[in-house]
This record gives C-alpha cells, sequence and structure tokens, in this order.
C-alpha cells in the first residue's frame, strides 16, 4: 500500500507536489484571461461580491497579465485552456480572436474561442475550429441565454463533430441565471449526444445532475473548478459520498481552477482534489495522474 496522498500545503510547494506524483506537470482545463478592459470589469464585479452573491470574493491573483502566467508557469502548469465569455451580442467573436493571439504568443495555452447566440455564430464557431481551437467556452449564467436556442444548434453541432470539448458553466451556482440547470443543459445533450461537453464546476450545486449526463453521454466531462474547496462547501456541499461516486467514472473528471478569479490560493483546489483520492482506494495517485495531467491534456490534444 503506498502512503495516502495529501495535497501541497502552500503555492510554493505545488511544482515539486507535481513531480513526486510522477506526471509531467499539470494540465488546467479551466482559467481566464480576457483584454484587460473586459477583466477590469469582471474584478468590479467580484468587489461587490457580496451584494451578488452574499459573500466577499477577494481575487486572489489579482496581478498584472505577464505575472498571472509567470504564476502558472511556477505551479507547473505545462497547458492551460484560457477561457474568454461575453455577457452581450457582438462580443463572442472578437474575444474568441483575442483568445487565439493570447494563445499565439503564450506556449503554454491552447486557442480556445467561445459562443453567444447571434447570427453568425456558426460563421465565427467554423473559423475559430479552422484556425485550430482546442477548446470553446459557453457561459449560460453569465451569458443569460438559453443553450436551447436554435441559433445555437448549428455551433454545437460543429464543436461536437470536431471534437472540441466545450466548457459548459450551465450549473445554478453561485447564482441561478434564467437558463441554468442540467434539466436544461440535458437538452442539448439530448440534441448532440456526441458533444464532448466538460460540465463546469462540476455542475455546482446540480454534482447529482450533473453526474447523471456523465453516465448518460460517453463524451461528457466534469471539471473540478472550486468543487470541493472549503469556500465552496460552506455555501454547495458536495455530498459526503463524492469519491466513491466519481469512482466509476474518474477518467472524465479533469482539473479546472478559476485561476486567477479565485478567493483562495492555487494550491488550496488541489488538496480538495488530493483529498477525494485520499478517501477512496479506488482513487488514489492513480486517479491524480488522470484528473491533472491525463484526462485534460487528451481533452486539449496538449501534447507539450
Ligand atoms: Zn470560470
Amino acid at each position: 500500500m503506498s502512503e495516502p496522498v495529501t495535497g501541497p500545503a502552500e503555492d510554493t510547494e505545488i511544482a515539486s507536489w507535481v513531480r513526486g506524483l510522477g506526471i509531467p506537470g499539470l494540465v488546467d482545463l479551466h482559467v481566464h484571461f480576457l483584454p484587460k478592459p473586459v477583466l477590469d470589469k469582471v474584478w468590479a464585479y467580484f468587489d461587490r461580491a457580496s451584494e451578488h452573491y452574499g459573500t466577499e470574493w477577494p481575487v486572489h491573483y489579482r496581478l498584472p497579465e505577464a505575472e498571472r502566467i509567470e504564476k502558472l508557469r511556477e505551479f507547473g502548469v505545462r497547458g492551460f485552456a484560457p477561457l474568454v465569455y461575453p455577457h452581450k451580442p457582438e462580443m463572442a467573436a472578437w474575444l474568441s480572436e483575442w483568445a487565439r493571439e493570447f494563445a499565439d504568443r503564450v506556449p503554454e495555452a491552447v486557442p480556445t474561442c467561445t459562443i453567444y447566440p447571434e447570427p453568425g455564430v456558426a460563421d465565427y464557431v467554423r473559423q475559430a475550429i479552422e484556425s485550430g481551437a482546442r477548446a470553446a467556452k459557453a457561459h449560460v449564467q453569465v451569458g443569460a441565454y438559453d443553450p436551447r436556442d436554435p441559433l445555437l444548434s448549428k455551433a454545437w453541432g460543429l464543436l461536437a463533430e470536431a471534437g472540441i470539448p466545450v466548457i459548459v458553466h450551465c450549473g445554478h451556482g453561485p447564482i441561478p441565471g434564467a437558463h441554468t440547470g442540467m434539466d436544461v443543459f440535458g437538452e442539448v445533450l439530448s440534441a448532440h449526444p456526441r458533444l464532448t461537453a466538460v460540465l463546469a464546476h462540476a455542475g455546482m450545486p446540480d454534482y447529482a445532475g450533473a453526474l447523471e449526463l456523465v453516465h448518460r453521454y460517453p463524451n461528457v466531462h466534469l471539471d473540478t473548478t472550486m468543487v470541493g474547496t472549503p469556500f465552496t462547501e460552506r455555501m454547495m456541499a458536495l455530498p459526503a459520498d463524492w469519491p466513491a461516486r466519481i469512482a466509476d467514472c474518474a477518467g472524465r473528471i479533469v482539473l479546472g481552477t478559476d485561476f486567477p478569479n479565485i478567493p483562495y490560493d492555487y494550491a488550496t483546489q488541489l488538496r480538495a482534489i488530493a483529498d477525494w483520492a485520499a478517501r477512496d482506494d479506488r482513487l488514489g495517485e492513480r486517479f491524480l495522474h488522470s484528473v491533472l495531467y491525463e484526462a485534460p491534456a487528451r481533452l486539449l490534444a496538449f501534447t507539450g
């Protein structure tokens, strides 16, 4: 029997912890980079988090872009998906273009794109795929749109056909949106059953509903973003038997963090994941290899 796994106590220990696991590094499928004026607005929103969410949300990595990239490198993040998302029409195409340029200048970043229900969405998604996008983001809560909108059906189809993972925030957390819910997104999946969907935040707070979609559709995954951290547990706790519940679909759980917009440090997320690994014999270190590197690397077609 190997020693039970424990996570890194703080950020400065992450890189050596990862090396100790024997994986080449971390692949984080859910981080955010945005054009500065957009990110400033996002941070201003988190500054008023108690109004919006009923809790303080001090953004832990409120740093200039170059320093944020450097942080990820220090943690041993070898690859990541910088996700962009619009909150209104006529934003998604230029955000996707910005994300592609970001990936051109940051070797660890894969090119990503985003969608919004508007005329032309199928065209800019096709263009993004042709220019090499390897992940897409759909933010149903912030975008306040219906993912079943007929304007989106061609875009879902293109992404499904290309096998590009779409990280979908469609859960009711931290606050419900007009069209959030696993049942609503379940209808998109029933129309596009081969879609490689990554349910952000493991569907928080409807973890059971998200797992049901994983079992029903072969290409549905869950990301770990904010899941199981003390901050989230206070508001949207995991079921007590979570490690046992994910044991039979462990290969479809992938690392995501929401870096840099998290109210705690990066090591905290890794400790939450390590805790699941320690609590079920079927998980253990083998699970950490998969969730922290192999599964997200496979989804992002990451070979670096
Ligand atoms: Zn996010």
